[in-house]
């Protein structure tokens, strides 16, 4: 990066965001810090750590240097403020939604969600006394009908997990800024290689890092990105933001920090306190994931819509669900949000129903039959007999998990490969 004035395009924040050579010795590579704590240079220097009055480490729980090159390196590409890594995807939400909600209040979410995150807000959320609301985000005023004077915000999936199905961000973008709510974007299933939705209006990005990030199915982790977009004391809505904080002598969070306030507030009250922290370890596999990140992302999106198109027109499918297929119900919103491709993750109809699933589960080979996304090897379930099993038929059909769905993560391998496991999975 000689030329001191260029914004470094995004292949090149991929991989040097955030990281340069080891001032100590050398290394290229982002050591791992391997340290749960860390020495301070004299009283006065711990006091300033401990007062927010400087920028440092004090224990891993709260930062570490390995994990600071993996917040840089997403907040850049996201386009954010700050970021915050944690413990996994989940982890992110949980303090997010800490950070935000009071109990008794309520936030608004898509009914079209990752089935854990169904889970996890339906129920831990509704034992912490925070109230999901669900909305359809094929009918946007659904999420302007949902707003009451206890929403706190708006959560939606950029792609939608399991679909392939896209979200229409800038309308609920603009109904949560109409409500005086941050407007949250769960961008795991697009990266911000496909999507950036800061530019349509999210305030907060979160990510599972186990997915497409990290990339090998080698590590769980999740990550928060602050846009820097939202006025937290406008109307005195979040308190963790907009009041004194006692432990930190009476300073005010929003005030201090002002457009990264919100990572702050995650990381000095949020992962202080409830403590699900990144391990460096994993901090290190992901980061190293991220540099071939826009490669990976264009080819699982090439080799899935090969893999849709010739699924489409398969004798034993019933249907296909990609954004990415030109007669798609999606494929509008995608060319909108996701112009390189809709990723890599699809829903497929067979036309011989739950024994059909379970047989091309049981008979493929290349594929991996397992409860994950977003690895270079491809991945496929039956939602109806592994995820969804306990559900009635009724509620299967309903969460996009009817009898007939199998899910895949189309991977990186070589995409005749993939498509003739399909086929004689499909055939046998
Ligand atoms: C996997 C996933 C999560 C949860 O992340 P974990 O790292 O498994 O905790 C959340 N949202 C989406 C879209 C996911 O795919």
């Amino acid at each position: 990066m000689a030329d001191a004035d260029r914004t470094p395009g995004f292949d090149t924040l991929a991989i040097h965001a955030g990281a340069k050579p080891d001032p100590t010795t050398g290394a290229r590579a982002t050591p791992i810090y391997q340290t749960a704590s860390y020495v301070f240079d004299d009283v006065d220097h711990a006091a300033s750590l401990f007062g927010l009055q400087a920028f440092g480490n004090i224990y891993t729980r709260i930062g570490n240097p390995t994990c600071a090159v993996l917040e840089e390196r997403v907040a850049a590409l996201e386009g954010g403020t700050a970021g915050l890594a944690v413990a996994s995807g989940h982890a992110a939400q949980v303090i997010v939604m800490q950070t935000l909600l009071q109990p008794g209040d309520e936030f608004i979410a898509s009914r079209k969600l990752y089935g854990g995150s169904i889970n996890q807000f339906n129920h831990a959320f509704k034992s912490f006394g925070w109230n999901v609301v669900w909305a359809d985000p094929d009918d946007i005023s659904s999420f302007e009908r949902a707003v009451t004077p206890k929403t706190k915000a708006i959560f939606v999936e950029s792609i939608a997990n399991p679909g392939g199905t896209v979200t229409d961000l800038e309308p609920i973008g603009a109904i949560a800024r109409k409500a005086g709510v941050p407007f949250i974007v769960d961008n795991t299933l697009a990266t911000p290689y496909l999507c950036k939705p800061i530019d349509f209006g999210a305030d907060v990005v979160v990510h599972s890092l186990t997915k497409f990030l990290g990339g090998h199915g080698n590590s769980i982790g999740g990550i928060i990105i602050d846009a820097g977009t939202f006025n937290w004391s406008r109307d005195k809505k979040y308190p963790m933001l907009c009041e004194p904080r006692p432990e930190y002598a009476g300073i005010v969070l929003h005030e201090t920090f002002g457009n990264f306030a919100f990572a702050i507030a995650c990381r000095v009250l949020g992962l202080r306190d409830l403590g699900p922290a990144l391990s460096p370890f994993n901090a290190f596999l992901i980061s190293t994931g991220i540099e071939t990140l826009p490669l990976r992302m264009q080819r699982h999106c090439d080799n899935a819509l090969a893999v849709a198109d010739f699924l489409s027109t398969h004798p034993a499918v019933a249907w296909v669900s990609y954004g990415g297929l030109a007669g798609d119900k999606y494929h509008g919103l995608a060319k909108k949000y996701v112009p390189k491709g809709c990723g890599a993750v699809m829903t497929v109809g067979l036309k011989g129903g739950y024994d059909a699933g379970v047989k091309l589960v049981s008979n493929v080979k290349l594929f991996s039959h397992l409860a994950n996304i977003g690895d270079t090897k491809s991945l496929i379930i039956h939602p109806a007999s592994t995820t969804h099993r306990q559900l009635s038929d009724e509620q299967k059909t309903k969460a996009g998990a009817g009898p007939d769905v199998v899910r895949l993560s189309i991977g990186i391998e070589d995409k005749a490969d993939i498509i003739a496991d399909l086929d004689q999975g499909l055939r046998a």
